[in-house]
């Protein structure tokens, strides 16, 4: 596995891959690679002949009071990991050479990005986006490969994807979870043993909520209550938002069918913000 970090070096190589007709799988991430970022790269490789794996904890997409400086990195220990799933090149690009003293472009979103993780972290899907088109036009890739996990920020660079014409087809992964079925996340590296119970309620709660809406006459704002204080039963857990939307629209649902998502943000501790979502009916 080559490691490349030049954005000049990386679009050349790409260029050159598509004049030999190959096809290239890209999937961004921010690095510390868990399971959920190696199920990705395994899935790019099932579609595409050359995998390039990104890893470039992005400062844009980062708000002033968040965890950009403690965000773990360990590039020797992902490398490994990258290498072993089968990864062609690890493309970590220097953060300089990202964004120069000049750089003044900004890619928004409109509409998607409003509410849910765009409310509560102003500024952060711009990053996102901004980052995201730069990495696709580098790596030039035929398909990008982006975790359910982050669901609104899956829908916001689909709409980018379609709206600016990028030739890329995104495939969705599905969310990779712990046994304990905490969503594999590098932000639970921050989680210490007695944050543990906290942290799972996330995904306990969601749990909780699909039981409900199994039956058709408990309202919504009803499965929201219940979940918000079966969490907030946690003294560490702060509710950012519980929200049932449509999966493609991200609007609120006013009643539960196969097109209902519950999406669901808390901080603990004060300090670490872990999400989770899950559909909460098998689909139609
Ligand atoms: P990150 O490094 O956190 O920015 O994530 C990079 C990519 O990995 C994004 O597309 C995430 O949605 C995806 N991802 C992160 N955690 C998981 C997970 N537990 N399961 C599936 N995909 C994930």
């Amino acid at each position: 596995m080559k490691v490349v970090t030049s954005p000049v070096e990386m679009q050349s190589i790409a260029l050159d891959l598509r004049g030999l007709g190959r096809t290239i799988g890209l999937v961004p991430t921010m690095g510390w690679f868990h399971e959920g970022h190696l199920s990705l790269m395994r899935k790019a490789k099932e579609v595409s002949e050359f995998v390039i794996t990104s890893l470039f904890v992005n400062p844009l997409q980062f708000g002033p009071s968040e965890d950009l400086e403690s965000y773990p990195y360990d590039l020797e220990r992902d490398k490994e990991l990258a290498a072993a799933v089968g990864v062609d090149i690890l493309y970590a690009p220097d953060q300089e050479l990202m964004y120069s003293g000049t750089f003044a472009t900004n890619v928004h979103v409109e509409g998607l990005t409003e509410g849910l993780c765009g409310a509560a972290r102003p500024g952060h899907f711009d990053g996102v986006t901004t980052v995201v088109a730069k990495l696709f036009n580098q790596t030039l890739p035929h398909f990008a490969v982006f975790g359910q996990k982050d669901f609104q920020q899956l829908a916001v660079i689909k709409r980018m994807v379609r709206d600016l014409d990028f030739p890329i087809e995104v495939i969705a992964h599905p969310i990779i979870r712990e046994a304990s079925g905490l969503a594999m996340s590098s932000r639970n590296s921050y989680l210490k043993v007695e944050d543990r119970e906290a942290a799972l309620s996330l995904s306990r709660g969601i749990a909780h909520a699909k039981e409900l809406a199994g039956n058709p006459s408990i309202p919504v704002e009803k499965i929201k209550n219940c979940v918000r204080k079966f969490i907030e039963k946690h003294r560490e857990c702060e509710v950012d938002y519980i929200e049932i939307v449509n999966t493609t629209s991200l609007q609120a649902c006013d009643s539960i069918n196969s097109e209902s998502i519950i999406l669901i943000a808390v901080k603990i501790n004060n300090y670490i913000r872990l999400i989770d979502n899950s559909t909460l009916l098998p689909s139609s």
